[in-house]
Parts: structure tokens; sequence; C-alpha cells
């Protein structure tokens, strides 16, 4: 059975497996040659024998590439990995979650163009149209989320409303006002706002919601569910990270099961985590990926650190790409609060830096209402204590402010004497997440 759906590019949304393999090909070359125009790959490369776009046969070739992670990008900046000259150079963007050093992406015009049409292709896989009005309330900036979305949006023809986060008055006051019928959110932001529904005079029956993307951060099917009864919309998951571009990796057709991956863009593998093999379609493990469409900054065989399995080919929308499963976990301890990664590593190294701070500290994390709180909870110095009460709310507010420059997000700041946090004789462990599992 095939569903009557739209398609943005049915060619190549629809195309052959092994016509897929060849633009795979093809652009893997393209890329390499790309890639060999940066220090870092090109002595990467140039270590494992591959010295031109030619000395890649097949796609198997891919196998000879070495993993490229996390801390190569940060080591890389700021423009290790850069392939074109700055003049070049359209746009910046970058990760959030990172520590001191950023990762940054670079993106020539074409790059642009190219991200954006995939962006296009998932909107509209979704079934939404140019009739739409899109509210895109990601966070705009260095954050791909934002322009990614309003982007993708524009090349559909819908009408952008490009409000950015947060102000949750607005957002429903905005939503009324200009009839909103697709909502660029993520989930917790999203059940946040349905429990604000109301208390300004405007509910449910005022708006004219008809569809959600819901990404940046992990949710099961029963918080998309919740969404869908809760709003009677259909929400679409939507996967992207900074260092592939962003979002526009992988997104759900109305099937809503699970994401397709644009293969001609990017190319997938699931690996074991612990030795680097490479598992089959089916297998859980971490998602590693290659973009086959960005010149400014290549990217080969990324480790993403997600975990989650690729489903065989094969859906009812009549799409070929294969469709990424949700993502089932992380191999680091990155935490994700309310969208924006944070790294444990992070906020250590800030408060360490503070004198008044012990040695001590415990990163909390739960849930107020639908949205992550994130607490840090610092032991001080005892004489500390003796001291003015102003004194010690000055301190608790420097700790904020130092952590929000650190990690974009506020968190809430507990001072305690010494000896009162959890003591570890083993490995410490600082995070404790209370969040529920659902
Ligand atoms: P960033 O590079 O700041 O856009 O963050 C990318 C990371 O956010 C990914 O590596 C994932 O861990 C997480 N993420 C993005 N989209 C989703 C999603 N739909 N479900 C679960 N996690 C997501
Ligand atoms: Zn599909």
């Amino acid at each position: 059975m095939t569903m009557d759906t739209p398609f943005w590019n049915k060619e190549v949304e629809t195309a052959p497996r092994s016509r897929i393999e060849e633009i795979q090909l093809q652009r893997l070359r393209e890329t390499v040659g790309w890639a060999l125009k940066t220090a870092f790959y090109k002595k990467k490369l140039t270590q494992v024998g591959i010295q031109s776009p030619e000395d890649i046969r097949g796609l198997e070739d891919l196998r000879r590439i070495p993993y490229t992670t996390k801390d190569d990008l940060r080591l890389s900046f700021p423009r290790g990995l850069l392939a074109v000259d700055m003049r070049e150079v359209l746009r910046v963007h970058s990760s959030s979650g990172t520590t001191g050093i950023p990762t940054v992406i670079y993106f020539a015009r074409d790059d642009v163009d190219r991200w954006t049409d995939l962006l296009a292709r998932s909107i509209v896989g979704t079934g939404a149209t140019d009739g739409d009005v899109f509210q895109n309330m990601m966070t705009y900036g260095m954050f791909t989320g934002g322009l990614g979305l309003h982007y993708g949006a524009e090349r559909v023809g819908m009408t952008v409303i490009p409000i950015g986060g947060g102000n949750t008055k607005r957002q429903i006051q905005t939503m009324k006002d200009f009839q909103t019928t697709v909502l660029h959110v993520t989930p917790s932001y999203l059940l946040h706002i349905h429990s604000k529904l109301g208390e300004d005079g405007i509910g449910r029956a005022d708006l004219a919601l008809r569809k959600a993307f819901i990404g940046a951060e992990p949710h099961s099917e029963n918080t998309r569910r919740k969404l869908q009864e809760l709003l009677g919309i259909d929400a679409y998951n939507s996967y992207g990270l900074s260092e592939l571009n962003g979002p526009g990796v992988a997104f759900e057709c109305v099937c809503k099961k699970d994401m397709h991956l644009w293969e001609d863009a990017y190319i997938a593998e699931i690996i074991d985590p612990a030795t680097g093999t490479v598992r089959r379609d089916g297998e859980e493990g971490e998602l590693v990926l290659t973009n086959l469409v960005r010149r400014a900054t290549p990217i080969l065989r990324y480790r993403t650190r997600d975990l989650a399995f690729l489903h065989p080919p094969g859906c009812d929308c009549g799409r070929t790409h294969r469709r990424l499963s949700r993502i089932l976990g992380r191999t680091d301890d990155m935490l994700i609060i309310n969208g924006v990664n944070v790294f444990p590593s992070q906020i250590e190294e800030r408060i360490m830096k503070i004198p008044e701070v012990a040695t001590n500290y415990q990163i909390y994390v739960d849930k107020k209402g639908a949205l992550d709180r994130l607490t840090v909870k610092v032991e001080i110095y005892p004489k500390l204590f003796l001291g003015e009460v102003a004194k010690l709310e000055a301190l608790r507010h420097k700790i904020v402010e130092e952590l929000r420059a650190s990690i974009v997000i506020s968190p809430l700041v507990e001072l305690h004497e010494p000896g009162s946090l959890p003591v570890f004789e083993g490995k410490a462990k600082r995070v404790v997440d209370e969040r529920p599992k659902d």
C-alpha cells in the first residue's frame, strides 16, 4: 500500500536504491576533493592513502576513512576544517554545548542552498504547504534550528513568523493573531505552551494549529501522542545536528513511523561505539554521518554520539531513503536541557574557577511542569556562611552568571555547607537526572 503524499523532489525521494548509491558515490568523491583542501583532512586522508577523489573507487572505500570526532572539530578551530576562501563563506553556525572552544561550521552559498532544499523536502513530506502559517519557535542565532527551518519554510512558500524561542504569552497571542497552522518547537516547550493555554483567555478553539515539527531533544512516542491529543495536531519528529548542517538530516513523513534520513545528502552508518565495527540495519549503535552536500566545511564519518538504528528501506509513502529510529540515548554524558546541549564538564570547568567554591558539587536535573530544570548545587567554604546574607546572595548570583555565560541557559544555583552533598569514594556521580522517562 502506498499513501498519497506530496513530494518536493519526487525523483530523488523515491529513487531506486541503486540510484541513491550512485549519487552517494559521486558526491562522496566530490566531498573527498573538498576535504583534501582542509588542513585537517589533508593529513588524515593522506595517512590512509587517499590523495585524490579518484582514490574512492566504490562506496566501500568510505570504510578506509577514519572517524571524525567532536574533539577533532574543536582542535581544528577556527579554520582547520575550512575548505574555501573566507570570501566564499556566506554563513557561520556553531554547536551549542561546547566547552571553551566552540565547534564552528562554515557554509558557502551553495551549501546553504542545498541545506535549504533538504528542509523544504522535509516540510513538504509532512503534508505542510505554501498555504500554511509557520511559527518558528526555535532559537535563532548560531544554533541551526532557527535559521535552518526558516529558510526551508520560505522556500516552500509558507508564511513565516520568525518569533524565536521563549515568551510564552507572546507565542500564544501570535498563534491566535496570525492563525498559525504549523509550529517548530521542542516537545517540552510545546507541552509547556499547552499548560499555559487559557490563562489569557486564549484557548485551543481560538487557534488554527494543525501540525508541529518537534525536535532538538529526545522524546518518546508517548510524548508525541500526548501532544497530538492535547492540541489536536499531527506532530513530526525532526532530527539534525549542527556538525551535519542542523535540522533536515532526518524528518518524519506523513506515516509518522520514524524519520527518513536523506541518503542522497548523507551517508549513515551505525557502529558499535566500543569497537567502531559497522552494524547492520535494525541493530542499535552509534550513528555516524558523512555530509555529502557541504563544500565549505566537509565532514566525513562524524561520530554523532547519538544511539539509534536504521530501518531497512521501504515506507508506505513511497520514499526509498532509510528511516532513522528515535534517538535512544547518547554514548557520552551530554544533557539536553530544554533543547540546549549541556556537558557536565562545562559546568565543572566554570564553577571550579570561582575561588569561593569548595570541591564538591552536584548537577541536578528534574522537571518543573513540562520544562526541564537544571540546578547546580555547590559546596562553599564554611566561613562564608558566617557572613551577611546579602553577600551569599551576591555569590549565588555570580555563580549563576558565570554558568550562564558558558552553558547559555540559566541554572538554579544552591549553596551548601561543606560535607552536605554526597561524597564518593570511587567515580563521583555528579549528575542526578530525575526527569521521568515516560
Ligand atoms: P545541536 O548540534 O546543538 O543542534 O545538537 C544536536 C543534538 O541534539 C543531536 O546530536 C541530538 O543529541 C539532539 N537532537 C536533535 N534532534 C533530536 C531529536 N529529534 N531527538 C532526539 N535528540 C535530538
Ligand atoms: Zn515515509
